[in-house]
């Protein structure tokens, strides 16, 4: 534990961002620091008013603090107000609700009869939207949150009255849509459909959700309406594409970011390698690095001892409370009673205790606060001396969402990104062009995934029968889909059409539940602690598993899969469990491929077979394998989208592997591929699986594949092998760039590796991707 600092410096001691910066990297004996970026404070660029924009509507926004607004908004405001679908893709705290109220209020002003429709990915996100346009108190506007929590009572009054309708794709889905008939004075005279923070529907949900918005445009076409979607995104990769593909429409971007900020010191920080011989005697999986938990309740506490007001952000609810109690003990070692200025929060609290913590935190009276996620959407917690963010939160848009709420203003402020042991976050500390840089991460989904399309279609047919005209409504994929859906007897075919047969609606799940849900239940009390989805439940509800429940831990009695239920207990074992599995996997088709003489790249359909057989349950302080336990599991079927490698066995011999090595060379660079994938689609490493093999039978080579974990994919094997050699250039820089000795979780294992990271070959693995870079098209 390092010794924290005397208590608060006195004014002119040396207080800007730099120089605390500069007294937390000299604690230890290495400088952990390998990149500061300086992001210089920006003032804001205004624009007039538009014309069209009413004196009412100026006047409303002037009487709320906004006297003109910033060119960005004017120009996304302009591009809707004629009639252009727009994305407008602009940092946190933008202001890009006024880029969508503008012209939508206008509208609603100027025609008292039509009616705008807001979409936001949560209820709180909604109520928050509801405020701001609800404070503007325009007459005859009238609006309104229609979701599951809205009181049956209110909910004709809502059809019927409000103009501005704020409700979330779920409800379009299934409340909305299916109810088209009592919607249709809304719905014929819409003319704004608002998706506000819409990088956030991506992979399959994304495409289910693609969808739901193509059965609103049919409903609307009806009625002869074709509004308007303005679309509000956090900063990412191609943006005008990825709303593009969403809405089916194209859509002009705005993402130049002309509002003002703060300056903000940006360090990236590595934590140390632990001493050899530690690392050596440590068990299998122990860390090699500090843990980034650790460090970051090391910072925190010296942050906390500057008088510095800080938030940590931490990914889990258990990171969060040991980063608030360990930061707490060294500062009571410190000055006893200083702990007390520390605190945990987390999602989960009630209302009153959130708004109590930051208050205190405002005033304060609280100078550290380590939190999960929670402060993300929709709550004003700003103006922050210090945000450390510990690991990369798994976007661009979350990371900047977080380092955001460092800076008042007109004074710095330090942000601290701590790296976990994850390769991709090991790629992002020597990378800082691609933290600073143009971002290419992009937001992606697949509406033409088979297994998205065919219940959608089901469901729009069951809104109203389907046209030929529809089918092109729907994109690439659909008359096979329609086809497979007459043929499993769920359409009829007439000459006006095709014809949903069941009197009941279909069901469907717009997150894609791949099987269905698994109930996770206390034995105990009979209390549903809520579900799994059926692909992961055989990997983390089997008999014996230590589940986590929001933060409080339980063990699994028994899974029954008949029953589709998990009966646990509550208990807090010192084991974590770790499910292995077996997965083989077969090429169904090949949809593209580059032929790059010993190396071959390719795109296609495969099936993957895999099957729970056995847990190991290890020490949580140490690491070490208490033992491995069996297990009776059925093997599961999944046809996905993969994208896969093949090399030359002599391509691998001339550069140096061993033949004898081939599978571990091939197992890491696997491992690090799957962990870097993030980098250029958002997703995370729970959404794709990966399998290498010496020799494959279908491509009779040694041979990676990486594959969408959701039945049809969802677009990141195809993103992945549209980005190939980037993907795998960062890929193999991650490995080459972590200072360990033979692979750690920092570079090529993985935690959810279904063979105990067994072979792996760090060195042998940079040789493959060598061989992959140097024949593959750039
Ligand atoms: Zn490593
Ligand atoms: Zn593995």
């Amino acid at each position: 534990m390092t010794s924290t600092a005397a208590v608060s410096a006195g004014p002119g001691s040396g207080r800007t961002p730099a120089d605390l910066l500069g007294r937390l990297r000299a604690r230890g004996e290495a400088d952990p620091v390998t990149h500061v970026e300086r992001v210089p404070a920006r003032a804001g660029t205004p624009a007039p008013w538009p014309e069209w924009a009413p004196e009412e509507l100026r006047a409303a926004f002037a009487r709320r603090g906004v006297v003109a607004p910033w060119r960005h908004q004017a120009e996304a405001a302009s591009l809707a107000y004629d009639g252009q679908h727009v994305v407008v893709a602009t940092g946190t705290a933008s202001g890009k609700s006024l880029a969508y109220q503008l012209p939508a209020l206008a509208t609603l002003l100027a025609d008292p009869r039509a009616t705008v429709l807001y979409l936001a990915p949560t209820k709180a996100l909604a109520a928050d939207q509801l405020r701001a346009v609800a404070a503007l108190e325009l007459e005859g506007v009238r609006p309104a949150c229609y979701d599951g929590d809205t009181p049956r009572a209110e909910r004709e009054w809502i059809r019927r009255h409000s103009r501005f309708v704020l409700t979330n794709p779920d409800m379009l889905h299934h409340g909305i849509l299916p109810g088209h008939a009592q919607w249709s004075g809304f719905l014929r005279r819409l003319t704004y459909v608002v998706i506000d923070e819409c990088h956030t529907y991506r992979g399959v949900f994304g495409s289910h959700v693609a969808h739901v918005l193509r059965r609103l445009r049919r409903q609307c076409a009806r009625f002869g309406r074709t509004p308007v979607f303005v679309l509000a995104s956090a900063t990412s990769g191609d943006p005008a594409a990825a709303a593009g593909r969403l809405t089916g429409l194209p859509v002009a971007a705005v993402t130049e970011d002309t509002s003002p900020r703060g300056g903000v010191t940006f360090a990236l920080w590595e934590p140390p390698l632990l001493p050899r011989d530690a690392a050596a005697e440590a068990a299998d999986l122990a860390p090699v690095r500090r843990s980034a938990l650790r460090e970051t309740a090391d910072l925190l506490a010296d942050t906390v001892a500057e008088g510095v007001r800080t938030l940590a952000f931490v990914r889990s609810r258990r990171g969060a409370e040991v980063v608030a109690s360990n930061a707490r003990r060294a500062l009571d070692e410190a000055v006893p009673g200083l702990g007390d200025r520390v605190a945990a929060y987390r999602a989960g609290y009630l209302r009153e205790e959130r708004r109590e913590l930051e208050r205190a935190l405002l005033y304060g009276d609280l100078l550290g606060l380590a939190s999960t996620n929670a402060l993300e959407l929709g709550v004003d917690l700003i103006g922050l001396d210090a945000v450390l963010i510990c690991g990369y939160p798994g976007t661009r848009a979350s990371l900047w969402q977080q380092a955001g709420r460092a800076g008042r203003s007109g004074q710095e402020a330090l942000a601290v990104l701590v790296a976990r042991d994850d390769p991709l976050d090991t790629y992002l500390v020597h990378h800082p062009e691609a933290v600073f840089g143009r971002p290419v991460e992009a937001t992606v989904l697949d509406p033409a995934n088979p297994y998205v399309l065919g219940p959608q279609l089901a469901c729009a047919a069951a809104e109203a029968p389907l046209t030929p005209a529809d089918l092109t409504l729907f994109g690439d994929g659909a008359k096979e889909a329609v086809d497979a859906l007459v043929e499993a007897g769920a359409l009829r075919q007439r000459p006006t059409g095709w014809y949903w047969r069941h009197r009941e609606r279909p069901e469907v799940d717009l997150r894609g539940s791949d099987g269905a849900p698994v109930c996770v239940v206390e034995a105990a009390t009979g209390r549903l602690l809520g579900t799994v989805d059926g692909g992961s439940s055989h990997f983390l509800l089997h008999t014996g598993a230590v589940y986590l429940h929001q933060g409080v831990s339980y063990v699994v009695d028994s899974l029954d899969l008949t029953d589709g239920c998990a009966l646990v207990h509550p208990e807090e074992p010192d084991w974590s469990t770790h499910a292995r599995d077996v997965t083989s996997l077969s090429v169904v088709s090949v949809r593209s491929y580059v032929d790059a003489g010993p190396v071959g790249l390719f795109l296609g359909e495969v099936d993957v077979t895999s099957q729970v057989v056995s847990y190991q349950r290890r020490r949580i302080a140490s690491g070490e394998v208490i033992d491995t336990r069996p297990l009776d599991l059925p093997a599961r079927e999944l046809r996905t989208v993969a994208v896969w490698f093949t090399l030359s066995p002599e391509s691998l011999t001339a550069a140096g592997v061993d033949p004898a090595d081939v599978p571990g060379a091939l197992h890491a660079a696997e491992h690090a591929a799957i962990g870097l994938l993030p980098l250029m689609a958002t997703c995370d490493r729970w959404d794709i699986g990966g399998l290498s093999t010496a020799v494959h039978p279908d491509t009779e080579a040694p041979t990676v594949f990486v594959y969408d974990g959701h039945p049809g994919g969802a677009g990141f094997a195809e993103r992945a092998y549209g980005t190939a050699a980037a993907w795998l250039g960062a890929t193999r820089d991650a490995i080459v760039e972590c200072g360990c000795e033979s692979g750690c979780p920092s570079c090529v294992q993985s935690p959810k590796c279904g063979n105990g990271n067994n072979p792996l070959s760090k060195a042998d693995a940079v040789r493959v991707l060598d061989v992959v870079l140097a024949n593959l098209p750039r």
